[in-house]
């Protein structure tokens, strides 16, 4: 397994539970969308009413399932959790549907992979809180609506672009989580330390948010390695110069970027020459699906300035010359 992968990795479930904020201060960083919740959350409880559906995109561990369990909890409201492939059949949406209790929070993580007939069947659910369903066969058939408890849908999906325009018309609101900056991720080092019990210097929090690609759930993981490391190889204690030597050891660099990401950028930057090269082209120069690409990769290299899009395909930037330590070639 890759060591900066954001996706949800099998070791990373207790340590995400352990860590996982409960309420909206301590939920760190995201000012903006914070401010906008809290607002959303106010007002739904002053009418007495269920909050908007809302939706939260962005690429994977930045906090989306988090900030679900932290919006239901400050609206005291029971979350229920699923995501989109585990919901193969309508049955399985309308089982859910109908156990919901009046004000609960469905959250459906990878909402965008959800299939065409499980989505119809949340159209009206969102809209009108009904449940249509059909009961006979042939000509016998009819159609017959069912009420459903009011509840607020809650969504995640690694991008907004994926979601059919239906269902992305049926949140009230929808929010872009941003990668995090080095300094909100290292105060979130600096709680996870602590709710760990793990001694830790300021320059060494900021060391470890810094190859950490802005995203929280590699700060943690990154943090839970560099203290098995400070552990068996120095004293226990985490400062800057721990910090860098346990992740170098890990194979991290200092811009974050592991063996996976460098092989990119040398793929473009030395193998097709700086020239712009296309998705599928790179995806099979790398063995990757396109997808995993674009939502795993891509994202943290742009962000970073690595790498751009340009219609013509993804290209090396000076700056990624600079990092691999190569002399760009001359512009014909
Ligand atoms: P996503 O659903 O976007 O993949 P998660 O919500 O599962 O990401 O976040 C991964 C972990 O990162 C969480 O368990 C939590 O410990 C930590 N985390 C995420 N966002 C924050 C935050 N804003 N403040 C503190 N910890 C966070």
């Amino acid at each position: 397994d890759r060591a900066v992968a954001p996706n949800l990795q099998e070791d990373d479930l207790a340590l995400d539970r352990s860590l996982r904020p409960k309420k909206l201060c301590d939920y760190l960083g995201q000012t903006k969308v914070k401010e906008s919740l809290a607002i959303l959350i106010e007002a739904a409880q002053q009418r007495k009413e269920c909050a908007d559906h809302i939706l939260f995109s962005g690429p994977p561990g930045l906090g989306k399932t988090t900030l679900a369990t932290v919006v239901a909890n400050e609206l005291g409201a029971n979350i229920r959790t699923t995501s989109g492939p585990a919901i193969e059949r309508t049955g399985d949406l309308a089982a859910i549907l109908t156990n919901l209790e009046e004000g609960d929070v469905l959250f459906i993580d990878e909402i965008h992979r959800l299939n065409r007939m499980v989505e119809e069947v949340l159209y009206p659910a969102l809209e009108d809180f009904a449940l249509d369903i059909v009961v006979g066969k042939g000509p016998a058939a009819r159609s017959i609506r069912l009420d459903l408890p009011h509840f607020t849908l809650i969504g995640a999906t690694t991008r907004t672009g994926l979601l059919t325009g239906p269902l992305r018309d049926r949140f009230g609101i929808a929010f872009r989580l941003q990668y995090y900056t080095p300094e909100e991720l290292a105060a979130i080092v600096a709680r996870s330390a602590a709710i760990l019990d793990v001694p830790i210097s300021e320059d060494g929090a900021l060391e470890i948010a810094r190859r950490s690609r802005g995203t929280p759930r590699l700060a943690n993981r990154m943090l839970k390695r560099v203290r098995d490391w400070a552990q068996v190889r120095g004293d226990g204690v985490i400062d800057e110069d721990v910090a860098a030597q346990a992740l170098s050891f890990f194979e991290v660099d200092n811009l974050g970027l592991d063996a996976v990401d460098n092989r990119i950028l040398e793929l473009l930057a030395v193998q097709f020459g700086g020239r712009p090269v296309g998705l599928t082209t790179l995806a099979s120069a790398l063995s990757e699906d396109t997808d995993t690409i674009e939502d795993v990769y891509e994202p943290y290299l742009m962000q970073q300035g690595l790498i751009v899009r340009t219609p013509k395909g993804r290209q090396a930037t000076e700056r990624a010359y600079e990092h691999l330590g190569i002399v760009p070639p001359k512009a014909d």
